[in-house]
């Protein structure tokens, strides 16, 4: 049996937050499992925000954004891990891709220019500094666990920045090579969702809410049993809670609905989320990280 558990911004976004997500994980998990995560809460965003002010050249609000996304950052890295060695391993990531950002920012800004390639490489780190953070709480309740990045776990897209498309055949192949041999030893994989990466080797993102494509397309590659989207909600909705007070929880969709759903902008998944689990039948479970036990 293969799982691939998903866990959104929103599950992922405070250091109780994440200690909570290893419990699950613990508690969920059946015999094989790979983990997806998004990037702490608000910080996609955010990093939208800073790229926009990168591009204008508007060096204080540049710092200033930088300055939040670091503070963020090591205080849930703090926050998470208790352990000395797991945190040495958490920030052995996150120290290079804050610097990295930093040096990105700062250079379009220094330009008030930013390229496609240069905006995804600040989008991107999002989730290559929230997934090292889960994979060490995952490590600290006794799982095996090891963090990759969505290029490394075999995610290889086309050169379409912001919007990169997964090479699905290429991608597939490299995540079985990948991923298979792990999940077989009984490691749980711990991929930094919506990010890829091009055959020349650099960074993209799948679009907004693309690490539902990423969980889904390493569930097709698996042939993986189910995939279980955790987030703040009952299930799929038919509106954003949030704004609509009677919206109501779907049971069940048909792939195809959830898909129209999908694209005509509910939201709540990506618009190709579907595609690789439909071909095969995989299904799919939406699942509230605080209220587990909802059907
Ligand atoms: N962090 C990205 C976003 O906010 C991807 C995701 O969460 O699925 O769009
Ligand atoms: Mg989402």
């Amino acid at each position: 049996m293969t799982s691939v558990f998903k866990f959104g911004g929103t599950s992922v976004k405070d250091g109780k937050c994440i200690r909570h997500v290893a419990k699950l994980v613990e508690a969920y998990r059946k015999e094989h499992l790979v983990v997806v995560c998004s990037a702490l809460d608000g910080v996609t965003d955010e990093l939208i925000l800073l790229s926009e002010d990168a591009r204008k050249g508007t060096e204080r609000p540049v710092e200033e954004r930088l300055r939040r996304l670091r503070v963020i950052h090591e205080r849930v890295l703090r926050q998470t891990l208790r352990q000395q060695q797991s945190r040495r391993r958490a920030a052995r990531f996150l120290a290079p891709t804050l610097d990295q950002l930093e040096r990105t920012a700062r250079g379009a800004a220094t330009l008030r220019e930013l390229t496609p390639r240069s905006k995804d490489l600040i989008l991107s780190s999002g989730e290559r500094m929230s997934t090292p953070i889960v994979a060490g709480a995952l490590s600290e309740v006794g799982l095996k666990a090891d963090y990759l990045t969505g290029g490394e776990a075999g995610v290889i897209t086309d050169d379409n920045f912001g919007d990169a498309m997964p090479l699905v055949e290429t991608s597939k192949l490299q995540i079985q090579q990948t991923l298979g041999p792990m999940v077989e030893s009984g490691r749980i994989p711990v991929v930094a969702g919506y990010i890829g990466l091009t055959q020349t080797g650099d960074l993209t993102t799948l679009g907004r809410g693309g690490s539902d494509f990423t969980a889904t397309l390493i569930a097709s590659a698996l042939i993986a049993d189910e995939v279980w989207i955790w987030s703040d909600v009952d299930g799929l909705m038919t509106a954003d809670p949030r704004i609509v007070k009677d919206a109501r929880l779907l049971k069940q969709v048909s792939y195809s609905e959830a898909g129209e759903m999908a694209v005509l902008g509910a939201k709540a998944l990506h618009p190709r989320t579907l595609e690789p689990v439909a071909e095969l039948g995989i299904p799919d479970r939406f699942t509230n990280t605080l209220n587990p036990r909802n059907e």
